[in-house]
């Protein structure tokens, strides 16, 4: 094998082999003789000639041939004979026989592959067939997604089914990197480091940005590729579509943690946020501050002007609290006619000032309940700032409790403080 020829001389040679020979460099086919054009079935070497590679490749056996192809381009490297697949200009499916060695155009590493029609015309071909087209069949009615990216990412298949879930045609996808679907490119990178870590990946979530722009969930499974030395050759596998499952899944996350009447958190969930808050409270010996409101003699309201008129009147009490409180504060309803809100890294004074913003807009402005009636009601709250005294978030409740009754018992209307109450 010479180490640098030039690239004009050996097709003489060449060109009345009976054997096929092409020449590659840098993936593309520089060079085919007669008897490669023929097996290829090109009526002109333009048909072949310039081409990638990657256009006569079955898509199964890409991975194996670009990983032999590369060893040859990184050192002088004569790859064992083997067989592959390959489609014919003609779109006829071949198993070829190739032997395939590094050779040298202009100081560039190449590969000069000679290779032989393998195909039985009678049972192999139809076997091949047979099972090209279950492949193609398989691919055409997977209602998931089955795709394969080389060790760069670049996408090198990817199934039909794409189409309905991204928007995005197959050939519209096929060469191009898969982050770019990724909405958030940290998905794409953890997805790879789990793949890298196991060697495979089952039922990771994960995001897509459809053609549209819209996002979606998926979920993927996915299984590493090694080539013939054992490097990192890419991955397949298949994702599918979860949007729904996951809209389902919040939905239902949602009614499980969300009051239906006024749309704050349920009991359940604030006694969550007061239990999270608490222990960050513990660990980090900032100032938390709980409040429980109670509306003063709601029951008249009901008793009055009927029960669906008090729940107009709590909806709109909520959206008052709301307007008064910070983004990272935490209102939710207790139970009935009480709430609870939580000030979290929130001072004494602050807090208080909050509370008598609250008593303020709730008493200074009558609530339209509808059909003509207005109605103007107070509201008590009891209040506690968290010490290390409290062992647990009951104790915590209880003290919002107690002071909620001295303020009650004192005329209502007004705040009260669990403190003031002892000291
Ligand atoms: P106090 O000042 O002592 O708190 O008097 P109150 O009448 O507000 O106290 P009480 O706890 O006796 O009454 C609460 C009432 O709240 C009783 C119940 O009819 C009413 N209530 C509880 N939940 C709802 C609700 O979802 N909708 C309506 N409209 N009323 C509710
Ligand atoms: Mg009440
Ligand atoms: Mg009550």
């Amino acid at each position: 094998m010479p180490k640098s020829a030039p690239f004009q001389a050996p097709p003489d040679t060449l060109d009345r082999l009976p054997v096929s020979v092409l020449i590659l460099l840098k993936e593309q086919i520089i060079y085919a003789n007669p008897a490669a054009l023929s097996l290829l079935q090109a009526d002109a070497p333009e048909q072949v000639l310039g081409h990638s590679v990657e256009d006569f490749l079955h898509p199964l056996d890409y991975q194996r041939v670009m990983a032999r192809i590369r060893r040859a381009e990184r050192t002088q490297f004569t790859n064992p004979p083997t067989e592959y697949r390959i489609y014919t200009c003609t779109r006829e499916l071949r198993i070829i026989g190739m032997m395939s060695t590094t050779y040298m155009i202009d100081g560039q590493p190449g590969l000069l592959a000679a290779f032989m029609d393998m195909t039985e015309r009678s049972v192999i071909e139809q076997r091949l067939r047979e099972s090209d087209e279950q492949f193609h069949r398989m691919m055409n009615t997977m209602q998931d997604v089955f795709y394969r990216t080389d060790a760069e990412g670049i996408t090198r298949f990817v199934c039909p089914a794409v189409k309905e879930i991204l928007g995005y045609t197959a050939s519209e996808i096929i060469g191009r990197p898969a982050s770019d679907f990724y909405p958030n490119p940290h998905d794409r990178e953890n997805l790879k480091k789990a793949i890298l870590g196991h060697g495979f990946v089952r039922d990771f979530p994960g995001q897509m940005r459809r053609k549209d722009g819209r996002i979606i969930d998926i979920s993927i499974s996915s299984t590493v590729i090694l080539d013939e030395e054992g490097k990192y050759a890419g991955v397949e596998g298949i994702w599918r579509d979860i949007t729904e499952r996951m809209q389902l899944e919040r939905e239902l996350e949602r009614l499980a943690t969300t009051d239906e009447l006024t749309g704050i958190a349920n009991r359940r969930q604030i006694l969550q946020q007061l239990d999270h808050a608490y222990k960050r409270f513990i660990r980090l010996n900032h100032s938390l501050v709980v409040f429980i409101l109670d509306l003063d003699f709601f029951k008249n309201v009901n008793d009055q002007y009927g029960h669906v008129s008090g729940d107009i009147l709590l909806k709109e009490f909520i959206a008052r609290v709301q307007q008064q409180i910070r983004e990272i504060d935490y209102l939710g309803r207790l139970g009935g006619e009480e709430f609870l809100l939580i000030l979290d890294e929130t001072s004494k004074e602050t807090a208080e000032q909050i509370g008598q913003r609250i008593l303020q807009v709730v008493r200074q402005t009558p609530f339209d309940l509808g059909a003509g009636v207005s109605v103007t009601i107070t509201v008590s709250i009891g209040a506690t700032s968290a010490c290390h005294k409290d062992a647990k978030i009951t104790e915590l409740l209880e003290h919002a409790d107690k002071a909620l009754y001295a303020a009650k018992d004192s005329g209502r209307n007004k705040i009260c403080w669990y403190c003031e109450q002892t000291s």
